[in-house]
């Protein structure tokens, strides 16, 4: 065979590789967990916190749900789903005590910073509390819904009601249900009906986030009916929980949330739209304190570890690594540029330069 032959040979066999590996998906969901510390991801729930009667109302009841003395075994306890499906087929990133690290580039290391961040692709110092401001920035999500291959085809769900303020709702015309808003359509599913009576009748322990039930139902509704090609979902009650200095409330939400994913999961297995054709992204918008441990309930500049975060990712176009235990420094500022990539799109920032794409995540 000639030198000249050989090459074409192989560059034919290295290009239908790169285009065989690098299939974009048609669609995408963004998950968060409001301040769901890596600790309890990777190593299960903590015994001293589950025995500590000032945190832990329920002892008995947790106990016997995720205590195990191998942290392998309770992190499979507290999130069986991420510890099986995510494990074997997608991937994991964030774990200290191997190496791993997953970091805020902002500086306050709470919730609107953090969810700035994820959703733009870079830290904003003027964002610099939770008030409700709409967002100056434009997210990965309102640069998706501009196109219009993606016009009508983003929606976004929240527990917290500052969302339609981060997502620019005004602005962007993304369909955000946050908060204690309702489903609003021009005709309602049961189900919807349903939800919009219930969040009535049941009172919400907190005054700005509505209970995560709810903000799950709503977008499967929706899903289901509207099949949006972008989703954002953040759950929010891990964050409150952990304010009110319950563990036990923390990581049955923690346990349920992962229920609600594996239902999620399962869901765009089976609806033709999404079936192989979509992949999922799983972060946090910050850490929280852990020396002490009691500084578990709160999060900011001032409790040393709220920037520490993870991120976890699974879908057809992301290569099976499981748990990466390589040492490697990632941060929050490329879960948007990343998400783009997965759809095949080069996503940019007209303000700022954003965080570049986690490479080992696509194929
Ligand atoms: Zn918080």
């Amino acid at each position: 065979m000639s030198k000249k032959y050989k090459f074409l040979i192989t560059s034919i066999l290295v290009i239908s590789t790169q285009l065989l590996w690098a299939q974009p998906v048609e669609n995408v969901v963004l998950v968060t967990f409001d301040g769901l510390r890596w600790q309890e991801l990777f190593g299960g729930a903590v015994d001293s916190m589950m025995n500590n009667p000032e945190l832990t109302k329920d002892k008995e009841q947790v106990i016997a749900a995720f205590q195990a003395d191998d942290p392998k075994e309770a992190r499979k306890k507290l999130m069986p789903w991420m510890w099986s499906t995510v494990v074997e087929e997608g991937q994991l990133y964030g774990n200290r005590w191997l190496g791993n690290q997953v970091n805020c580039t902002n500086r306050f290391w709470f919730s609107y910073p953090g969810y700035n961040e994820i959703l733009t692709g870079f830290s904003d110092p003027e964002i610099d509390s939770n008030a409700k401001k709409y967002n100056q920035n434009k997210t990965v999500l309102e640069w998706f819904a501009e196109k219009p291959e993606f016009a009508g085809k983003v929606a976004a769900f929240g527990s917290w009601d500052v969302f339609p303020y981060i997502i620019n709702d005004k602005r962007s015309g993304i369909p955000v249900n946050a908060g204690f808003r309702k489903a609003e359509d021009e005709y309602l599913t049961y189900k919807e009906q349903f939800l919009n009576d219930l969040q009535d009748q049941i009172p919400s322990p907190w005054a700005t986030v509505r209970l995560d039930a709810f903000t799950h139902n709503y977008m499967i509704e929706h899903m289901k009916k509207h099949h949006p090609r972008i989703v954002y979902i953040s759950y929010g009650e891990t964050d409150d929980f952990a304010h009110d200095g319950r563990y036990d409330h923390y990581l049955k939400s923690a346990h349920q949330t992962d229920k609600w994913l594996a239902a999620l999961w399962d869901y765009l297995q089976n609806d033709p739209f999404y079936k192989g054709k979509t992949s999922l992204l799983i972060t946090t918008d910050h850490g929280r304190g852990h020396s002490p441990m009691v500084q578990w309930k709160s999060h900011g500049t001032i409790y040393k570890g709220s920037d520490q975060i993870w991120i976890a990712a699974l879908g057809p176009n992301i290569p099976a690594q499981g748990e990466v235990a390589i040492d490697q420094k990632l941060f929050q500022y490329q879960v948007a540029k990343t998400m783009a990539k997965l759809l095949g799109y080069d996503y940019k920032n007209e303000k700022e330069e954003v965080g570049p794409v986690i490479e080992s995540i696509i194929k």
